[in-house]
């Protein structure tokens, strides 16, 4: 049974939703529309505000891709949609709007990692790309918490025909339109992770979906190519 978000795994405040994990040396966070975040600048400053120290920031250059990193230094990342790392200095971070933000948290050891994952990423294969990763090394999957953030949801994210077949078929429903259909990213996601080896329930699902929810995120699909990002932040403590 997928676990659906509550109030038990986000300390929602007015600015931020923060995941709760077991292994309470990890600290993450996911902001919301009303914190500036914008820029190098924007990440750090947010960075600062959660505790962290910005300077062990990664900032991966997103595409979209399936590329998913380990890491054990600062530099920036090119054509990388995932970063892990045991490093105790080394802050993850990804931005987003819409596509799901997948926070990973070992229970206990110093491991973690975040995830860029849109319907491309989903469907190509960046949850492989983030459980073969983990295997090479040397940790395993049934060992880490996942939280899917806020996101687009079944609600909102409609896609034609011509993708339809990318998709789980218990995870795509008729939408109104003919030749329409709506699609359950979060359900698909977690049907792949628990095939791979995560303990489903140590999979935590935000319901909360970034188009329907104007006031509090900000939403590439419904704002269009000036919207704003999210920022989603993991790190040590
Ligand atoms: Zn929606």
């Amino acid at each position: 049974m997928m676990v659906k978000n509550s109030s038990k795994v986000l300390n929602e405040e007015h600015w931020i939703v923060q995941p709760q994990f077991t292994n309470l040396n990890l600290r993450a966070a996911f902001s919301l529309k009303s914190i500036s975040v914008e820029g190098l600048e924007g990440r750090r400053s947010f960075a600062k505000k959660i505790g962290f120290d910005p300077t062990g920031l990664v900032i991966p250059k997103q595409t979209h891709s399936t590329n998913v990193n380990f890491v054990s230094s600062f530099n920036p990342i090119e054509n990388c949609d995932g970063v892990f790392t045991n490093e105790k200095n080394i802050i993850c971070s990804i931005q987003v709007a819409d596509c799901m933000p997948i926070f990973f948290a070992h229970r206990s050891e110093n491991v973690f990692g975040l995830v860029h994952a849109g319907w491309r990423g989903l469907v190509y294969g960046v949850l492989e790309n983030t459980s073969q990763l983990i295997f090479e090394n040397g940790y395993k999957l049934y060992d880490f918490e996942v939280f899917i953030g806020p996101s687009i949801q079944k609600c909102c994210f409609e896609i034609k025909d011509d993708i339809v077949g990318n998709f789980q078929k218990e995870c795509v429903f008729p939408a109104q339109k003919n030749g329409s259909y709506k699609v359950d990213l979060q359900n698909q996601a977690f049907r792949e992770m628990r095939h791979m080896g995560f303990r489903e329930n140590q999979i935590k699902i935000s319901n909360e979906c970034t188009f329907c929810s104007q006031e509090k995120y900000h939403s590439f699909r419904r704002d269009g190519k000036n919207s704003g990002r999210m920022i989603g932040l993991i790190g040590s403590v």
